[in-house]
């Protein structure tokens, strides 16, 4: 008898019912790629519309993407009432803080109806307001509404929230509204009208990620909400999971399908360096920092001195209560707490207060001793009651890691002090990164799919929202966009008849899909073919890039592509939707490869350094770059930078008629 311990990474059996090639066929009037938040909030839209909702989600909607671990603040609700900022003013501020590369619709979309949609999700059991008067007498609170608000305590456009539990009741809300929700299902297609890309989308397929099974749902519209791509730049299974700041889930499939199918994207030449990118990363908001979740936290040195902040201007603020208030000269702020980095000039504008910018230089003469902690215990108990309690209690990813696992450690927030890596010279409450460390939608604001005032794409039938839609993000511009989007998807169903699925597109995509399983055992697995592509990128698509260095990126990855994807073996459902993962992002880079080509100007506000085109922002390079796929090539054309033109004439008839299809 053998007494050796089973090999590491010894292979379990596969504990599901295998069914690889079967078929299982759904209908609907508006399909949902991605039950996240913006997925589940359009389903929620388009039932109420009266539509049949069919969702398909790769993991479990009950919790799944980026918001569904909680959210803690709901940002620019410009139309709250206690709002000193209106929905036009904050969503051009918005646009402007990115230098124009923001995406008009979606954030307009968000700052006209976050505090309605805010409300919504109050009937649905979502804790909003301060209904116990924990926080009576604050300066964040607004007496009348009971609201709570975060960073601009005079501007009100960001209500802290105890999101949580939003994501469950979401998706309780679409079991009684009799949504279908299929979970375990990775999207990898859309079907197309008579099989052919740039045609109308009539509906989607995709394997499920336990049985092996295709799921096929023909649809009159569909909204794709598969949130964004990462681990294009950095991946390391080892190090910190798989590294990523969003679930691992979201890994652009909702790009690479879209853009086989031939729908045009913009912005897709942004990327930038960032924390969320690196593997040394720590757990978000799980250091003591001054941003965000933890604004306006006083950060004392290892003496427990304290560092000054400073307003937009740099100039010096005397007390606590002046972090929350716009500086002179501003008559609103966007965020505060920033970076230890100085701002891009023309960006200063709608900076907030935050921790002075020159720490570095100051404790590296002596004034300040490193380490730097998050002086909670220092802090007003209304606002350390905020920080440790409403904003780290709901944050994503923070209540239980954080939060709970913190305080069960001992750590008492009246008493203690949280450590910050500031002295690392990161950026706030994280670490340093490389220029190669980059991300292209952890963070921020990035490209993705170029939408109308209807949030649909140049493909007839196919709508987004969420952060895959280009250039707009956060939670509730997911929840605004998709309950908008859900609306106008179910609207445009009720003009339209069910197509027939191309049986020859279906086939081809089921051998692409079933390919890994019979691929050569010895080849690379999906690790190896993701580490690859990020090593492509980070030599030859970081910083600085030029043509060269570009076609050797583009040479690289069609090699990945042509003879290492096809190598790239699974054994069960759940490698399969790994490998099928990273053909994604191979498509992805090589997506984001042709926009950096396509630029030929360097850009400030786009991290966009080009050796061969040095001129920073030349006017005649301020536009969209519009990317799409025609056969083996890839078209470009552009947009002028305010394209969408006026905000309200476009969105106040269509929201009307979405608001009377709900009545309806
Ligand atoms: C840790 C953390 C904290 C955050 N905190 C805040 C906050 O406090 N405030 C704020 O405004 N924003 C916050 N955000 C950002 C916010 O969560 C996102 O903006 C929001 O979730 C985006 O919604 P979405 O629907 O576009 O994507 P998601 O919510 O990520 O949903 C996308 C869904 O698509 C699914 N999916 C992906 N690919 C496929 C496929 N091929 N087939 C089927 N399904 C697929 C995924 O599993 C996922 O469920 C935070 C994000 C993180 C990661």
């Amino acid at each position: 008898m053998s007494t050796a311990a089973p090999a590491l990474g010894h292979a379990q059996p596969w504990p599901y019912t295998l069914a690889y090639g079967h078929e299982r066929k759904l209908e609907a009037d508006v399909l949902v790629i991605g039950g996240g938040i913006a997925g589940v909030w359009a389903a929620i839209s388009a039932a109420r519309c009266g539509a049949r909702v069919v969702i398909l989600e790769k993991a479990a909607t009950e919790r799944s993407g980026a918001g569904g671990a909680g959210v803690d603040h709901w940002q620019w609700a410009a139309d709250n009432p206690a709002s000193a900022v209106g929905p036009e003013q904050f969503s051009q501020a918005l646009i402007d803080n990115q230098g124009g590369y923001r995406n008009g619709i979606s954030t307009y979309i968000q700052c006209a109806s976050a505090y309605e949609t805010l409300l919504e999700m109050e009937r649905y059991g979502g804790k909003v307001r301060d209904t116990d008067d924990e926080f009576a007498g604050a300066d964040f609170r607004d007496p009348a509404s009971r609201l709570l608000f975060a960073y601009d305590y005079v501007g009100r456009s960001v209500v802290r929230v105890w999101g949580h539990n939003f994501k469950p009741l979401l998706r309780e809300e679409c079991r009684r509204l009799g949504v279908r929700v299929f979970d375990r299902v990775a999207v990898t297609a859309l079907l197309t009208e008579g099989g052919q890309p740039g045609a109308a989308v009539v509906g989607a397929c995709g394997v499920h990620t336990r049985s092996g099974a295709t799921v096929v749902v023909r649809a009159k519209a569909t909204v794709l909400a598969a949130n964004r791509p990462q681990r294009i730049w950095t991946f390391s299974s080892e190090l910190r999971g798989i590294s990523t700041f969003r679930p691992p889930s979201c890994s652009g499939t909702g790009y690479a399908i879209a853009w086989r199918a031939g729908a045009e994207f913009t912005m897709m030449e942004k990327s930038m360096r960032s924390p969320f990118g690196s593997a040394y990363a720590f757990p978000p908001y799980g250091s003591g920092n001054a941003i965000n979740t933890w604004y306006p936290c006083t950060i004392v040195d290892a003496n427990g001195k304290e560092v000054p902040w400073v307003d937009a201007w740099g100039r010096p603020l005397a007390t606590l209560a002046e972090r929350t208030r716009p500086a002179e000269g501003q008559s609103f702020f966007i965020m505060g707490g920033g970076s230890s980095s100085q701002p891009h000039p023309g960006l200063v504008q709608y900076l907030g207060p935050r921790p002075t910018p020159d720490l570095d230089a100051r404790m590296r003469r002596g004034e300040f001793t490193p380490p730097f902690y998050a002086d909670l215990a220092g802090m007003p108990d209304h606002e350390r009651r905020a920080i440790w309690g409403v904003m780290v209690g709901n944050e994503g990813k923070t209540r239980i890691p954080v939060m709970r696992s913190y305080t069960e450690a001992g750590f008492d927030p009246d008493r203690d002090m949280l450590q910050s890596y500031d002295f690392l010279r990161g950026q706030g409450m994280r670490e340093p990164v490389l220029p190669q460390e980059r991300t292209f939608g952890e963070q921020g604001v990035c490209g993705g799919l170029l939408v109308d005032w209807d949030l649909m794409s140049n493909l007839p039938g196919l709508f987004g929202a969420g952060d895959g839609l280009f250039g707009g993000q956060d939670h509730s511009h997911a929840a605004t966009t998709g309950r908008y989007a859900g609306a106008r998807a179910a609207l445009f169903a009720r003009e339209r008849a069910l197509m027939p699925v191309d049986r020859a597109q279906l086939e081809r995509e089921q051998q692409r899909i079933y390919a890994p399983l019979s691929a050569d055992a010895n080849g690379p697995d999906w690790k190896e073919l993701n580490a690859a592509i990020a090593r492509v990128m980070q030599n030859y698509c970081s910083e600085p890039k030029n043509a060269e260095l570009l076609g050797l990126a583009e040479r690289w990855l069609v090699d990945l592509q042509e003879t290492e994807a096809p190598r790239t073996a699974a054994a069960n459902p759940h490698q399969l939707m790994r490998v099928l993962e990273v053909d994604d992002i191979l498509c992805c880079a090589r997506m984001i490869v042709a926009a950096c080509q396509a630029r030929r100007a360097s850009s400030a506000v786009l991290h966009f350094e080009r050796l061969d085109y040095p001129q920073m922002d030349p006017p005649e390079w301020h536009k969209w770059l519009v990317i799409r796929r025609q056969g083996d090539e890839v078209q470009v054309s552009d947009r002028p930078i305010a394209f969408w033109g006026d905000f309200e004439s476009h969105y106040r008839p269509r929201h009307a008629s979405n608001l009377a299809a709900f009545a309806g």
